[in-house]
């Protein structure tokens, strides 16, 4: 079946110069469509380097140098023959590789196709195949780990046992019911619901995992609020280390977001200055003034910026009341300017919010900020798990099976026949299957292979 396959071809580095960049054959075809690109010395052998020049097509010459390793299938990455010609980094050379290649035979791989080979002839399964790209897309080493164990397969280790205990007790019920008029003992139904709640418990708990891997998948945001002039911006360059945001004496300059990615933890924290929160003077003012409030609404984490110099925050008080119960700091900036002990002014900590003193201009404070910051991030979820979900799809399979499997224990106690009972029990297990890709459709499995990056 995989023999019939085309052969397809790609750039796998990343687009532009480079010190190397790699072209990547994968097909029935691929060492009959490489070779001729290639003059070689010696020949290529399974899982060896060798040395190739790359000759000019029209000129016979000399164009580049390359090094090429082969992979014969079944024992490669896609189950399929591969060749990979590491050139140098020339897209000139490289586009060159690719078009004889085309004109070979070879066609062009879609985005995420060599994955998809990987995952259509067994190699790996759909959650090892999404576990790639999400190590290419890690921003942080701890995402990268995360990645990197559900590509081992993890998480269809956790999903495993799981699947075997539905299995088992749809072939019990299943027999039952087959067998229903030869006196086959068919289950007592405590029997049955103390089954399916052995398969609600460790899906419950895997679906519990989510709370934490979507932080880790998809980081948080943090919204950095507080009226003109307290020092949103600087703090905001402060925690980026980066000059992005235009910090100015002028009131009102941050007319727009400005956003920046910062790893915190290991979580990618994507922090947004706002500008000032008060009534607008000019129509442009009053825009930023609504996307400030909308970041605000969206945000999971919150600074409320203060300025610690005056004495009083009357007009912030609207504005801590409005994030009391989500996760927010106070944060007293310019605390270098402050004339006395105003302590008696930190009120807020009865919020159950945190209070730190920083300033941005002298940097006091800021790591303080920081770790405050990080505790937010550790609180925002059950965290420290290897084998959580981390992928909307996945927590959707797993909630969707939680609720059949529900259904199905409901159903028992209103002595629905067992028949219906099925119905749930397939299609949890059709959820669950969907997890590793044994039940996914078409039209899924494209939508997933498709977020891909070419030659991958
Ligand atoms: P924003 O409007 O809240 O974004 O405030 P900016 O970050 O633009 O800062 C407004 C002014 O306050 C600028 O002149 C900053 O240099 C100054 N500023 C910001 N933070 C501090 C601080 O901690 N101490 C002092 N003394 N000045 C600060
Ligand atoms: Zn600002």
């Amino acid at each position: 079946m995989v023999s019939e396959n085309e052969t397809i071809v790609a750039i796998s580095t990343p687009p532009g110069r480079g010190g190397i960049g790699i072209v990547r054959f994968s097909g029935p075809r691929a060492l009959e469509i490489a070779l001729p690109l290639l003059k070689m010395r010696a020949e290529l052998e399974h899982a060896r380097a060798r040395f190739a020049e790359i000759v000019d097509p029209e000129k016979r010459s000399k164009l580049d140098e390359a090094v090429v390793t082969y992979f014969e299938g079944p024992n490669s990455y896609t189950g399929e023959d591969i060749v990979e010609i590491a050139a140098h980094g020339s897209p000139v050379i490289l586009d060159l590789l690719v078009r004889q290649s085309l004109s070979g035979g070879a066609r062009l791989a879609r985005p995420g196709e060599f994955t998809e080979r990987a995952f259509l002839s067994g190699r790996i399964d759909l959650t090892q195949a999404e576990a790639v790209r999400d190590l290419i897309e890690s921003q942080t080493l701890y995402q990268a780990r995360v990645a990197a164990q559900q590509m081992g397969g993890s998480l269809s280790r956790r999903i495993k046992p799981i699947k075997q205990n539905l299995v088992e007790l749809i072939a019990v019920l299943e027999a039952g019911i087959d067998f229903a008029d030869d006196d086959v003992d068919v289950m007592a139904d405590a029997e049955i619901v103390a089954r399916i709640d052995s398969v609600i418990g460790p899906l419950a708990e895997l679906a519990r995992t989510f709370e934490h891997g979507r932080i880790v998948h998809s980081g948080l945001g943090l919204a950095i609020v507080g009226r003109p002039n307290v020092g949103k911006s600087s703090l905001f360059n402060r925690l980026v280390e980066w000059d992005r945001a235009i910090v100015t004496a002028i009131p009102g300059t941050t007319r727009d977001l400005v956003t920046e990615k910062v790893a915190i933890g290991g979580i990618p924290i994507e922090l947004v200055d706002t500008a000032g929160l008060r009534e607008a003077t000019d129509e442009a003012e009053s825009i930023g003034i609504q996307k400030s409030r909308e970041a605000l609404a969206d945000a999971d984490l919150v600074l409320v910026v203060l300025d610690a110099s005056t004495e009083t925050w009357n007009e912030e008080d609207d504005l801590i009341s409005s994030v009391a119960g989500r996760c927010a700091i106070i944060v007293y900036n310019k605390s270098d300017l402050e004339s006395r002990s105003s302590s008696h002014h930190m009120v807020t900590e009865d919020n159950g919010m945190r209070a730190i003193r920083t300033s941005a201009l002298t940097g006091e404070g800021i790591e303080v900020l920081r770790s405050a910051i990080l505790d937010l991030v550790r609180n925002s979820g059950t965290g420290g798990e290897d084998d959580m979900l981390t992928s909307v799809r996945h927590h959707e399979a797993v909630t969707a099976a939680l609720k059949r499997l529900e259904e199905a224990r409901e159903a028992i106690s209103r002595m629905t026949p067992h028949e219906m009972l099925m119905l749930d029990l397939y299609a949890a297990l059709r959820q669950v299957d969907s997890l590793t890709g044994e039940t996914t459709p078409d039209d899924i499995l494209n939508l997933i292979f498709s977020t891909f990056c070419i030659g991958k």
